[in-house]
């Protein structure tokens, strides 16, 4: 814990010592890396600081309705210098994408982030495994040094660690994440309005989606594991966005008896986006991913692989028998 507050000190410092950020997040982000983005990025504003805020996608239209959510821009094709590069969020330096070839130098790369398997690139790094949501950690930094705080940020804050929680579902959901929700909530935010935002307010073409998907559902190892597919084809039939299927994958894990649920997706530069999902601390998805180049966290991970739809479901699914086979 005292490690914690020092590392907040050192990150403190060095966020008031300079004056041009670049806050980065993941590829194909999600709630927690957007929301995290954008409240770090908007209470460096408010210190005066100079903050690019970007990702490889830009915005996705299913958060748009975040605060300040027009910050959240594309990276330029013409790299800049920064005195300071942060990364949250992100697993490997490299899944920050186009991101991390904008920022042409930095004096100083800051590395926030959960996941167990981040390796700890950067210079100041503070991986917390058992943080829930990057947001957390970055309501702990705000906190911890009296950093500006507002509604805006709050809602920010409140999305991620929703929606990196399950809904406040996953185990590593601790009172204390129970408190920052309660101490976020007081800064004023609707909690019913932002949860329908959330989670009311999907476009149709995700039920169509769900739809497709569950015609391509199988069981396999004893019905322990369940998986769907999406081929390219059938995306681009529907129409589909990439970020309209966060989240599907927990239909298969929901399901009595499922321990692990895979989601396999086409990729169009010939690999596929493994997403797998545990009920079960014993089955550690993100080393099962790590073994095809990916990570993650122990109930929830994924990785890209490299062949077909059919090669990559039969790798994959054969590892994942393994894994189960050498604990029953
Ligand atoms: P997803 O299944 O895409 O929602 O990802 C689940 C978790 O695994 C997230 O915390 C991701 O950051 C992480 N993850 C997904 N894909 C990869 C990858 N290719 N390499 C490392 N981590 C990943
Ligand atoms: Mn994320
Ligand atoms: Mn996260």
């Amino acid at each position: 814990m005292s490690s914690a507050r020092s590392k907040f000190e050192e990150i403190g410092r060095i966020l008031r010592a300079h004056q041009r950020f670049a806050v980065m997040s993941h590829v194909r982000p999600d709630g927690d890396a957007l929301g995290s983005q954008l409240a770090l990025s908007l209470s460096l504003q408010q210190l005066g600081k100079d903050v690019r805020v970007w990702n490889e996608e830009g915005m996705l239209e299913k958060y748009s309705f975040l605060p300040r959510a027009e910050l959240v821009t594309k990276p330029p094709s013409t790299p800049e210098d920064f005195d300071c590069a942060i990364a949250l969020d992100t697993a490997i330096q490299n899944r920050l994408g186009t991101a991390l070839g904008a920022v042409r130098s930095a004096k100083i790369w800051i590395n926030i982030d959960h996941h167990p398997s981040n390796p700890g690139y950067g210079d100041v790094i503070h991986v917390d495994p058992d943080a829930p949501a990057t947001a957390e950690i970055i309501f702990r930094l705000i906190k911890s040094q009296s950093l500006p705080f507002n509604r805006d940020i709050a809602e920010n804050l409140y999305a991620a660690i929703s929606t990196d929680t399950g809904s406040f579902q996953y185990p590593k959901t601790s009172a204390h994440t129970f408190e920052i929700a309660a101490e976020l909530i007081r800064a004023g935010l609707d909690v019913g309005r932002l949860n329908q935002q959330l989670y009311e307010n999907y476009p149709r073409r995700r039920l169509e989606l769900l739809r497709e998907l569950l015609r391509t559902m199988r069981f396999e190892h004893g019905d322990r594991v369940a998986s769907v597919s999406l081929s390219l084809k059938t995306s681009a039939g529907l129409g589909v966005l990439p970020e309209d299927n966060e989240g599907l994958i927990d239909h298969l894990r929901a399901v009595r008896g499922v321990i692990v649920a895979v989601f396999f997706e086409e990729l169009a530069d010939g690999k596929v986006r493994v997403s797998m999902r545990s009920k079960s601390e014993v089955v550690d998805v993100s080393a099962i991913c790590q073994k095809f180049g990916g990570g993650g966290h122990t109930l929830a991970a994924g990785a890209r692989v490299p062949g077909t739809l059919a090669e990559v479901e039969k790798k994959v699914m054969e590892k994942i028998g393994n894994v189960l086979e050498s604990h029953s």
